[in-house]
């Protein structure tokens, strides 16, 4: 299997030529998962019996010939802040130990009636917070390329179990870059889907203004298909728009002609090993027939603080319904009801959970509010504006996703400000709501991936991945590099 060829299109194949069953396609997943889990701490929760039911469901349709939806008996994951019916769903926190939603996310209810076959629940920084998925309370996920490296964060247990061949695809969230920070340090591609594409229903929130829910995959043509299921308009989520779903359709598309902006702005304080790629990448660009249009992004610098406080401020108030009383852990032995609240969340929440609902209560506070939070409010409508301008020169931007590669293990926990600066790529397009997709366009010195991202106008995904398609194409795929382990077929 070529890696930058469709994966699910080619199981698929296998599976309606009757080369293998989705009985047994699943048990070689879940054996792999057996094997290889331990070392790459990608899954939480494994649902084994669940996936083979979905399995015997498939198996039975194409006994009576039946043709199958595009990711029917797929087998996936989802990360394990998306609600499972019947299947824990912890944010990868103590305070949810023990939950167990009693209803599906709209994106897993979209795919469960296509009977996805869903592997398990996969590991993330507590709550999305974090970039490495250290500060998950069932520790980290390893980079599947580099055990000693982390697989990236939040959605770093979803990029370790694609990347490690333990899942076909995984549905991650973005708020300030984790779905496409994770794709990019495990040489995958991840799509931050437009605000409103992809129905956030059932999604625990982190930071409702910046949160999105979008697919990690070994190649772009996935990702296309993904998303195509996943971005329907749903009344269940008031800031449902929906999306056209033809991105697959518009892939091999011509890019002749098209304008891709380079913004100076994106370019600063790279890994050298980083920089040489994105430039590497822009000569394919031109080789390819694409005008490459300098833009410029002033309100660019605003964008970490800006991300920092409008997701801190949110969080503190998304956050406050754990409570000790309505949902997973309680503290077990307290004075009165404020003294079992107080308890419950000091020891229920990590060191990371705590400094943002703090930072957060305090930029909302009276007195500080104008200062931070309504100066932030202000310059989001700044960050948007540049962006709405340089659209108006280019067709799509091109950025690195990361200014570096995978960290080592245990980087994250010496300094949080330094962790945060490494965000500066990713939270832009949060910021604006826009389209972002990561891909792989090199390695580092260690062999470790480089991503790179695609930004479009809003609702232009099927621009974004047309683009990235072609890359791949007229780079051969030889960025998306297989890793040994997990299933081989
Ligand atoms: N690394 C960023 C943060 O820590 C992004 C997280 C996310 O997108 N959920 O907030």
């Amino acid at each position: 299997m070529l890696d930058y060829l469709s994966q699910i299109r080619s199981l698929q194949s296998m599976l309606q030529g009757k080369e293998i069953s989705c009985t047994q396609l699943t048990r070689a997943y879940l054996d792999a998962m057996d094997r290889d889990n331990p070392k790459l701490n990608a899954y939480v929760t494994a649902t084994p019996d669940a996936a083979l039911a979905a399995a015997k469901r498939v198996d039975e349709k194409l006994a009576n010939g039946e043709a199958l939806s595009p990711l029917e008996g797929i087998p996936m994951t989802l990360k394990d802040n998306i609600s499972t019916k019947d299947i824990p769903t912890t944010c990868c926190s103590k305070i949810l130990e023990g939950y167990v939603p009693i209803y599906d996310a709209t994106v897993w209810k979209l795919l469960k009636e296509q009977n996805a076959v869903l592997l398990g629940k996969t590991n993330m920084d507590e709550f999305a917070m974090g970039s490495s998925c250290e500060t998950s309370c069932f520790g980290g996920a390893a980079n599947p390329h580099n055990l000693d490296h982390v697989a990236g964060g939040s959605s770093g247990g979803v990029a370790s179990a694609v990347g490690g061949n333990l899942a076909a695809y995984g549905l991650g969230s973005d708020t300030g870059g984790s779905i496409r920070q994770p794709a990019s340090f495990c040489g995958l591609v991840g799509l931050k889907p437009t605000y409103g594409a992809v129905s956030r229903f059932g999604l625990v929130a982190y930071a409702s203004s910046l949160d999105q829910i979008g697919p990690i995959t070994t190649n772009v043509e996935d990702t296309a298909l993904v998303y195509d299921q996943i971005c329907q308009y749903d009344p269940m989520d008031s800031t449902s728009k929906g999306a056209q779903g033809d991105t697959a359709s518009h892939l091999k598309d011509p890019v002749q002609g098209k304008k891709i902006g380079i913004a100076k702005e994106y370019l600063e304080g790279l890994k050298p090993e980083v920089e040489a790629a994105i430039q590497q990448a822009m000569k394919t660009y031109e080789a390819m027939g694409c005008e490459l249009v300098e833009i410029s992004l002033p309100a660019l610098k605003y964008a970490l603080p800006v991300y920092y406080i409008l997701a801190c401020a949110e969080a503190s108030s998304n956050l406050g319904r754990y409570d000790g009383i309505r949902y997973g852990y309680q503290a077990d032995s307290y004075r009165n009801t404020h003294d079992m609240i107080c308890k419950t969340r000091s020891a229920g929440f990590g060191k990371e959970v705590q400094r943002r609902i703090l930072l957060g209560t305090y930029v909302l506070s009276s007195g500080y509010y104008d200062a931070y939070y309504k100066k932030a409010q202000n310059l989001r409508g700044s960050i948007v504006r540049t962006f709405r301008e340089a659209f108006a020169h280019c067709d799509a931007i091109l950025a690195p996703t990361v200014p570096t590669t995978s960290f080592p293990k245990g980087f994250t926990s010496q300094d949080p400000i330094v962790t945060y600066q490494t965000d500066i790529c990713t939270v832009p397009v949060n910021i604006c709501g826009l389209p972002a997709v990561s891909i792989p366009c090199g390695f580092d010195e260690k062999n470790l991936p480089i991503g790179m991202q695609l930004i479009g106008n809003r609702f232009a995904e099927a621009n974004i991945l047309n683009l990235a398609w072609q890359f791949e194409q007229a780079t051969q795929g030889q960025f998306n590099k297989k890793v040994e382990g997990g299933l081989a077929l």
